[in-house]
């Protein structure tokens, strides 16, 4: 996993704040490293992915790889360094924070449906919030103890990619709060 741009942009700033939710980088997600650009890695063409049957999913046991210059490819700047990168994104700047609707959520990266609307809730704290996956298995979770903190990373189970982090303190009936980036899922009202 490579943090350098995520811990630069976080040495800036004072850690106040960072154990209340989920971590939050001080960089704002679309500014950051916009100067890169496009010129940069050019080389590889974006692999094109089977689209994703929401109604008839991969098994959760399907795997997807793909190279770092392929999701660069893929991906807009700002998903490649939350997905790719475990970046964060600015509270409430995302824009599923406060989606009301009924549907899935999948990732962003392939396509995986990983929640569904019945189990979101507001949470306050300008993520979207889950207190569980759309099925077992969908989202796969791993200890992570940067900044100082112990917490629950979670990604897609499928694709690797970031999604955010499960916290202890959820509503019924999982009391779990997975709180998830925007930027790491697609909406699809159902
Ligand atoms: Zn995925």
């Amino acid at each position: 996993m490579k943090r350098r741009s995520f811990l630069a942009g976080l040495a800036a700033a004072p850690l106040v704040g960072l154990g209340a939710a989920c971590a939050q980088s001080s960089r704002s997600g679309s500014s950051a490293s916009a100067s890169g650009g496009e010129g940069q890695g050019a080389a590889s063409p974006a692999p094109e992915l089977p689209p994703v049957d929401l109604d008839d999913p991969p098994p959760v046991t399907d795997r997807l790889e793909l190279s770092e210059a392929e999701w660069r490819a893929l991906l807009t700047e700002e998903e490649f360094e939350v997905l790719r990168e475990e970046g964060t994104e600015r509270a409430f700047t995302g824009d599923l924070w406060d989606e009301h609707r009924e549907g899935t959520y999948a990732c962003a990266g392939c396509g995986n449906p990983l929640y569904h609307s019945r189990d979101k809730f507001d949470s306050g704290t300008g993520w979207p919030s889950f207190t569980r996956p759309i099925e077992k298995g969908r989202i796969a979770t791993e200890v992570d103890r940067r900044y100082g903190m112990v917490r629950v990373e979670c990604h897609c189970a499928r694709c690797g990619g970031h999604q955010g982090h499960v916290f202890p303190d959820g509503p019924p009936p999982t009391g779990k709060r997975h709180c998830i980036n925007s930027v790491s899922l697609d909406f699809h009202p159902a």
